[in-house]
């Protein structure tokens, strides 16, 4: 029974990944100029995902 957190912490983690609450680190950002905006590259720790969004 010792691995069952972890797995139980894995399948909460791969449905709030589902459910779009993915735990984002920053890999990379764009500084934007005047009206423009820039843009920052994040990767979900959980599954991996990779989103560019606007800052
Ligand atoms: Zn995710």
């Amino acid at each position: 029974m010792t691995e069952l957190p972890g797995k139980l912490a894995k399948i909460i983690g791969s449905l709030l990944c589902l459910l779009g609450f993915h735990d984002f680190k920053i890999i990379d950002a764009t500084l934007g100029f005047g009206s423009a905006g820039g843009t920052s590259t994040v990767q979900c720790r959980r599954c991996g995902q990779v989103i560019t969004r606007p800052n």
